[in-house]
């Protein structure tokens, strides 16, 4: 136990703290008592035999939850975006908005002829369009120049251009015969829903070899003595009868995940929760609870369904990314895959993000009935930084998770003080005296 003011250690019955001389108030919630943690043991005690065990999966109804049920409207966010050409008719809206923006700042100037006329040359060689840079304009729009005619020129060009490359492969395949446009639609969402199950089961089945492949280990034997009786202990609490294959991540950053097979813990978090029971205790039952629910399959799931969209963001990033030392280079790329960045992070990932949320604080609410508040509670505050998602796509679904501190805010007892500073907090140690070998003061 911990006072409230000063933060340190006192004995489990005062009634004031030894240090500060406050008074402990009584907590309403039954704190989680730590699980029992080995006592160090003498080298002839047998130690139990690790094995690797079979990676279990989570209940059938957390599957159907995952990819049915969850979220609908995320899953069709998907299918429309990455099937039926999003990205590309924001690239057209935007290039007739650039197009019609210069067309009316242009038009009725003194060079606006000959700057239309070599225009309608340039852009015709560069991309063949059905309409002249001037049919960008609204016809009433023809006699004004200037700012006003550019803004106008912008909207009706993104307009339009945007309408055609909608609507334009729609309208041929009509004219070859009416039924085809819904056959065409109906195969694009069956393909893409076929591609997610297919990828949801294909991540699953492979997740063991991705992960090892990745870095993941098996726990070490004095790794397994002690977290073993934890998260056997964690998952009886969240009636698990047979949980998840948990690896280790030789990761320096403080971060744990979920995933339909296994549990994976960064060696780093562990160091950084100080191997507290409490603190990991916490941390453990979030991940499995995640686990439990199935919100990996959701996650996998929302990928899979918008796999071409996924895939290029993937590579968008990545690129973005690496051109970071060449910046014009990757201001070309920004502008190149704009259409793709803002699908993604502007469409798909905010109707997506409703559903992670909601699995966030859904876990934290498991790991509150498990009588982990606490634990989860100091976790969060000592690490402020959880669940960081590990490709661009999960980087840009976990920043929508809830922030910390309202996270801590509902972890926290009714009826208890929790003071502004936090002495579990990690920077706290960071911030400390500086030390050094020589005497510092006479
Ligand atoms: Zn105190
Ligand atoms: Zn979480």
């Amino acid at each position: 136990m911990f006072c409230d003011q000063c933060g340190k250690p006192v004995p489990p019955s005062a009634t004031t703290c030894p240090h500060c001389g406050s008074s402990l108030a009584p907590m309403t919630v039954a704190v989680a008592t730590p699980p029992p943690v080995p006592g160090p043991r003498r080298s002839g005690e047998s130690v139990p035999e690790q094995r690797e065990r079979p990676a279990r999966l989570p209940p059938a109804r957390a599957w159907l939850a995952g990819v049915l049920t969850r979220d609908v409207r995320s899953t069709a966010s998907g299918v429309i975006c990455a099937w039926f050409g999003v990205p590309w008719v924001l690239l057209m809206a935007a290039f007739g908005a650039v197009l019609g923006g210069i067309v009316g700042l242009v038009n009725g100037t003194m060079v606006g002829p000959g700057v239309l006329d070599r225009m309608d040359k340039i852009v015709g060689y560069v991309v063949p369009l059905p309409v002249k840079p001037l049919e960008l304009l609204p016809t009433a729009a023809a006699q004004i120049g200037g700012i006003v005619a550019a803004l106008i020129g912008a909207v009706s060009g993104g307009w339009k251009l945007g309408y055609m490359a909608a609507t334009w492969p729609w309208e041929a395949l009509y004219e070859g015969d009416p039924t085809w446009p819904w056959m065409v639609a109906v195969g694009q969402v069956v393909t893409a829903l076929f591609v997610g199950a297919l990828w949801v089961l294909g991540s699953s089945a492979t997740e063991g070899l991705r992960l090892r492949i990745g870095g993941c280990r098996r726990m070490s034997r004095r790794e397994r003595l002690w977290l073993a009786p934890l998260v056997a202990e964690c998952a009886r609490r969240l009636d698990i009868t047979r949980p998840p294959v948990l690896l280790i991540h030789d990761r320096r950053e403080p971060n744990a995940y979920a995933l339909t097979r296994h549990v994976v813990i960064n060696q780093g978090l562990l160091d950084d929760l100080g191997y507290d029971p409490v603190m990991v205790g916490g941390v453990v039952t979030h991940e499995l609870a995640h686990w439990q629910e199935g919100h990996a399959i959701s996650a996998a799931w929302a990928k899979g369904v918008a796999l071409p969209l996924y895939l290029l963001y993937e590579i968008a990033v990545r690129l973005i990314d690496v051109t970071g030392r060449i910046r014009p280079l990757q201001w070309l790329l920004r502008v190149l895959l704009w259409s793709v960045t803002t699908t993604v992070r502007g469409i798909v990932i905010p109707i997506h993000a409703h559903t992670a949320r909601a699995n966030e604080l859904a876990a934290d609410d498991r790991v509150i009935e498990a009588g982990y508040a606490e634990g989860f509670r100091r976790a969060l505050a000592r690490l402020r930084f959880y669940e960081q998602g590990r490709d661009g796509w999960d980087r840009a679904v976990c920043a929508t998770h809830p922030p910390i501190e309202l996270r801590m805010e509902r972890l926290e007892s009714p009826g208890r003080r929790y003071p502004l500073r936090d002495d579990y907090a990690l920077s706290a140690g960071l911030l400390g005296a500086p030390t050094s070998t020589v005497r510092r003061t006479e």
